[in-house]
């Protein structure tokens, strides 16, 4: 296994707490499928400390333990390493089905295995929705616009995809996901929610997981050169993982049942994201043009009135105090593991 095998530490966990005591009615059983990684743990952290009763679902292809460590001797908290692709019996209030590789290398590692996550897996967690009458919400993303021509995108944009590309394991599955989620909900009466999320960063993502957030940290923190694919005049929009968080809960938790873009508008180039990162870190790393990514979105801003109006949801940490966070998280990983040396 390329990925899953390398156990990275996790300095910024939190150390298990105290949580609060629910009565038994107000406690929701809830489920996180990919709750081992980066968003996952995150959501798993705001969820157990609600007072709930939180069980992950697993594979651990890109997962951490280290990420979720801090919860395993609770007694509200369960693990279970599995695979959505197989069928699961359980009872529970809610899904969060967020089990799916998400960075392009980690997706690109088995496209089929992608393509059978978002599908068959999405089918078994929408079944076991029906059946037990649980809510579900699919952490949808900002890949399905493709290559949008529509600039910022709103829900209502159907988008600009190549279905035969390196990127269309993601896109497609996920765009097949939120189809079935709305079979389940015309058909079965499913109690859907759909988050289309926008890129997102923060502690306990992936330090091997080739995003460009994770890159430029690390290669400015070693002075190694950071590399811009292309000339670097693509944009993405960066949202703080506690943005999201807050967002993923208030979508689940509101009435409003159609996709909704999370995300932050504040949108860079990557080489002004670049620039920004380099400086922030004081690195002394060079700024190195590799080749192209085939079918690298060009620009990428969420509209988000409709969280706005919604779920009265809107981004509150700037993409620098996030930066700071996760440069301060990253320079932990790196000093522990001997990567850096401290100064
Ligand atoms: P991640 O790779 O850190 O987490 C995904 C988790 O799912 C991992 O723990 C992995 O082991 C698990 N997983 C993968 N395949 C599985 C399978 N078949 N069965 C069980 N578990 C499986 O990624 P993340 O950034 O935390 O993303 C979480 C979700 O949010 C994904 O669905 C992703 O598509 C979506 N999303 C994330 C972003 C972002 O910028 N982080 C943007 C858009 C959408
Ligand atoms: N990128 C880059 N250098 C890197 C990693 C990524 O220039 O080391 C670019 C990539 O080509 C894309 C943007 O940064 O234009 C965001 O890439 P990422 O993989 O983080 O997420 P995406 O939005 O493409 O899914």
């Amino acid at each position: 296994q390329m990925f899953a095998s390398q156990s990275i530490p996790t300095p910024a966990a939190p150390v298990a707490m105290e949580t609060p005591k629910l009565s038994s009615k107000e406690r929701k059983k809830i489920m996180i499928t990919g709750g081992a990684g980066f968003v996952g743990s995150h959501l798993a952290d705001k969820l157990m400390m609600e007072g709930h009763e939180v069980i992950i679902l697993d594979n651990f292809f890109t997962g951490q333990k280290t990420n979720i460590d801090h919860w395993m001797s609770h007694p509200h908290f369960s693990l279970i390493v599995g695979d959505v692709v197989d069928p699961i019996h359980l009872e529970v209030d809610e899904i969060y089905h967020l089990a799916c590789p998400a960075s392009p290398p980690h997706y690109q590692f088995n496209p089929v295995k992608t393509i059978k996550t978002s599908t068959e897996g999405t089918m078994n967690m929408l079944g076991l929705a029906k059946r037990v009458g649980a809510k579900i919400l699919l952490t949808s993303t900002s890949e399905i616009y493709g290559d949008p021509q529509v600039h910022p995108q709103k829900e209502d944009y159907w988008g600009n995809v190549n279905p035969m590309g390196p990127r269309s394991c993601y896109d497609e599955g996920k765009r097949v996901a939120e189809t079935m989620m709305y079979a389940y909900k015309h058909s079965n009466n499913v109690d859907v929610r759909i988050a289309r999320i926008f890129n997102t960063f923060g502690p306990r993502m992936h330090p091997n997981d080739g995003r460009v957030v994770s890159n430029f940290v690390i290669q400015s923190l070693q002075n190694k050169p950071i590399t811009i694919y292309g000339e670097g005049e693509q944009t993405r929009s960066f949202q703080y993982v506690s943005d999201l968080v807050d967002g993923l809960h208030a979508l689940m938790n509101g009435k409003y049942g159609a996709p909704v873009n999370l995300g932050n508008p504040q949108e860079f180039t990557v080489a002004e994201f670049a620039t920004t990162i380099k400086e922030m870190t004081a690195s002394k790393s060079e700024i190195k043009k590799l080749e192209k990514t085939a079918d690298d979105p060009n620009k990428r801003k969420p509209d988000i009135s409709l969280a706005k109006q919604e779920l009265n949801w809107e981004p509150k940490v700037s993409v620098k105090e996030g930066l700071a966070k996760t440069i301060e998280y990253f320079r932990m990983v790196l000093l522990s593991t001997g990567e850096i040396i401290p100064t």
